[in-house]
């Protein structure tokens, strides 16, 4: 009978919890990367890289009965 060891996953990352963002626009993964002078962070796609949405998710609305 081995005691079996508690998964503590969450002590290998301290102080830093990986929170994956999901834009609420486009439902997209999004990341934080360092901004310039004017802006601390950016919240960027993780896709593309940029702050936008990109305009063919935006254009995939519940569109869906007419
Ligand atoms: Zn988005």
């Amino acid at each position: 009978m081995s005691a079996a060891h508690p998964d503590d996953r969450a002590g290998r990352e301290p102080g830093r919890p990986r929170i994956p963002l999901i834009c609420p626009r486009c439902g997209h993964e999004q990341r934080v990367v360092p901004g310039g002078p004017d802006r601390a962070v950016r919240v960027v796609h993780v896709a593309t890289g940029r702050e936008a949405c990109e305009p063919a998710d935006l254009a995939r609305a519940p569109d869906d009965g007419t």
